[in-house]
């Protein structure tokens, strides 16, 4: 098991004593909104890099876009992903453009029947979350505590499990749609129709399984920009709210990570 460890100045760091709090959305009164990124990897994917059958999870034309916007994101990685893509990892963790979260270690659901995810029994469920949270530490001095979890689904049993960790669980309100999506257009229209202040925006930054997120995001940003809606890293939209402890109601908004 991985020790944890306890910086209350960490971003998203919670009291691990109590639920962990969960966030969907920041201010509406503020007009800005977060862009996030899940780099997705689970231990199938690993073999059809390994296989040759994919060449890569690491959408960096995602990266270079919002550089070139001069726009800020959120990153939640895998473990995998970063054990993976080490010197991307470290790429991201050097531009402050960026901030960087976590995504579980090998990306299975904290909840059975969710998508086609595998399942991490609420014994793996602790270590999944700590782990990489601990690689992303030693990567970065600018890591946080914002957890995101896989397929966006968890339960009161899951909460409970991982509130030791210390983390704030950081879910969305704006479905990109960028996930096995083909059109560009498609994510475009879905994100601008539902972008509002406050707005958490998911996103994924894994290659093929989402192969028009970067061509989409010059259009996203041009709309978010004509709306008057600001992207901020996750830090800024939260500054100011007061996340509560949290549990689920079982009404999630619908993705389509697989
Ligand atoms: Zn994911």
């Amino acid at each position: 098991m991985t020790p944890i460890t306890h910086d209350e100045s960490t971003p998203g760091w919670s009291a691990p004593d109590s639920l962990p709090p969960v966030v969907r959305h920041g201010s509406r009164t503020r007009r800005e909104v977060a862009l996030t990124f899940d780099a997705d990897l689970t231990a199938h994917m690993r073999k059809r890099l390994a296989s040759g059958e994919v060449a890569s999870y690491a959408n960096m034309q995602v990266v270079k876009e919002l550089q070139r916007a001069n726009v800020p994101a959120t990153m939640f990685l895998t473990g995998l992903w970063m054990e993976e893509y080490p010197a991307e990892t470290r790429y991201l963790a050097a531009d402050e453009l960026f901030e960087l979260a976590t995504h579980s270690q090998t990306h299975r659901a904290f909840r059975r029947k969710c998508f086609t995810l595998g399942y991490a029994p609420p014994e793996e469920m602790l270590e999944e979350v700590v782990r990489p949270i601990e690689h992303l530490r030693k990567t970065t001095p600018r890591y946080t505590r914002y957890f995101r979890f896989p397929g966006g689904c968890y339960d009161e049993t899951a909460l409970r499990t991982i509130a030791p960790a210390a983390v704030t669980v950081v879910d969305f309100d704006v479905v990109s749609g960028d996930a096995f999506c083909d059109s560009a257009d498609k994510i475009v229209e879905q994100t601008l129709d539902r972008a509002t202040n406050g707005s958490i925006i998911l996103m994924h930054l894994g290659g093929p399984n989402a192969p028009q997120t970067a061509n989409a995001l010059p259009r996203v940003l041009d709309g978010l920009r004509a709306a008057g809606l600001t992207p901020v890293t996750l830090t800024r939209l939260l500054d100011g709210t007061t996340p509560q402890p949290s549990v689920p109601t079982g009404e999630r908004p619908a993705t389509t990570e697989r």
